[in-house]
């Protein structure tokens, strides 16, 4: 016996879910890509990817999912040979780094661990220390999805200049950008990038990336460039040239939708909404903790995202086994933990097109399969996520 008949809902942190009028959108005749419309098109979304990463500098769009643009972001201003430091704070700048140090860039990291935030003090000490300026480049991740922690970038510039260093700053905003601000330039972000597919509400496959002036400065003479990714072969004036290639028109039609459902939104809206909906989450995770069956996994309340929380089951609970429940019985996909949290705990990602009723059944759904599986658990979850929303989102 099963209740999951109906539309399936995935929780999972990317892909999220993509809304029917985006997926309306994309269902069209394919157009010519050298001359009208689609040349105006991609005019719009390079300046409305510059407005949702709040800058004044450059942006790209690239025919590729996250990985792609981490790539993209290093080739640019990057040479062989080159030190960069990566901020820990989980998986996602660790996998950043990982993929510089197969082109050949020298990688430390700064230790940090899956449980808490990059210190941003941790960070000036170690540039401080870096006496003859050899690290070109600093990666962070605003959010990191496997741990569900959110860095305070603002705060890690702050410590970049404090300790008068000018190495780049580059941040992955995959899991942030459109759900919480980010203020690349105010922030004095000089590299960020992005995937469409998590708060951008389009399926995957599309990715930018934004440079300021001073990134593009540095890129004159960066020895990773490849035909491929180059900012200034991409900042020629043919339209061809913008996508080195036949541009992905298609994902092009459902991102200027989903841009159009965020601007119309608001975007300080959505981060409202993200926040809100991501406290619901971690008031009913609160309680069903007092089980000692399951906790957060970012201990600090105040580091925890919102737009995933990871969840670490112990006493031998089995997370694989909720997870199954809730999804072959009541039609309900979670996040598995992935990294070192592989196997340990749950991700539920309250990210891009989510609302209440969405968040209110998938915590339902969890808490049907606590019950379900005997895990011991603090009664009334859900039901302290519904007086959250009553009570901060006012009639
Ligand atoms: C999902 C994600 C990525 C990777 O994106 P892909 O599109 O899967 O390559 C990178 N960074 C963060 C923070 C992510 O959440």
């Amino acid at each position: 016996m099963s209740v999951r008949a109906g539309r399936e809902f995935l929780a999972i942190p990317g892909p999220t879910n993509v809304p029917d009028e985006v997926l309306r959108a994309m269902h069209r005749p394919a157009v010519d890509i050298y001359t009208g419309p689609l040349v105006a098109l991609t005019d719009s979304l390079l300046r409305d990817i510059a407005r949702v990463f709040n800058t004044q500098g450059r942006t790209y769009i690239y025919i590729a999912n996250g990985h792609g643009a981490w790539e993209a972001a290093l080739t640019n201003v990057l040479s062989k040979g080159d030190r960069i430091l990566v901020l820990e704070s989980g998986r996602f700048a660790i996998g950043w780094g990982e993929a510089a140090r197969r082109m050949g860039v020298e990688v430390e990291v700064l230790k940090g661990d899956m449980r808490r935030a990059v210190r941003p003090a941790e960070v000036e000490a170690r540039l401080k220390a870096d006496k003859g300026g050899t690290i070109k480049a600093v990666l962070v991740a605003q959010i990191d999805t496997a741990s569900g922690v959110v860095n305070d970038i603002e705060a890690i510039g702050q410590a970049m200049r404090a300790a008068g260093h000018d190495a780049l700053l580059m941040v992955d905003t995959v899991a942030s950008l459109g759900c919480m601000p980010f203020d690349m330039d105010a922030w004095r972000v000089d590299v960020a990038m992005s995937g469409s597919q998590k708060g951008l509400m389009t399926p995957p496959g599309l990715s930018f990336v934004a440079a300021n002036n001073r990134a593009r400065e540095v890129h004159k003479k960066a020895g990773l460039r490849t035909p491929y990714w180059d900012w200034t072969d991409r900042e020629g004036d043919v339209h061809y040239q913008k996508y080195a290639g036949t541009p992905p028109e298609h994902l092009l039609f459902g991102l200027r939708q989903a841009l159009d459902l965020l601007f119309e939104e608001g975007l300080e809206n959505a981060f409202r909404r993200h926040s809100l909906l991501a406290e619901a989450v971690r008031r009913a995770i609160g309680i069903w903790a007092e089980g000692q069956a399951m906790g957060f996994n970012i201990i600090e309340p105040n580091e925890r995202c919102n737009t995933v929380t990871t969840v670490l089951m112990n006493g031998g609970h089995d997370p694989e086994a909720l997870r199954t429940y809730c999804s072959q019985k009541c039609g309900v996909v979670l996040g598995q933990g992935i990294g070192e949290l592989s196997g340990k705990g749950i991700r539920i990602a309250h990210m891009g097109h989510v609302n209440a009723p969405m968040v209110l059944g998938t915590l339902g759904v969890v808490e049907v399969g606590l019950s379900a599986l005997g895990i011991p658990h603090g009664k009334g979850g859900t039901q302290a996520a519904i007086e959250w929303l009553g009570e901060q989102v006012k009639a």
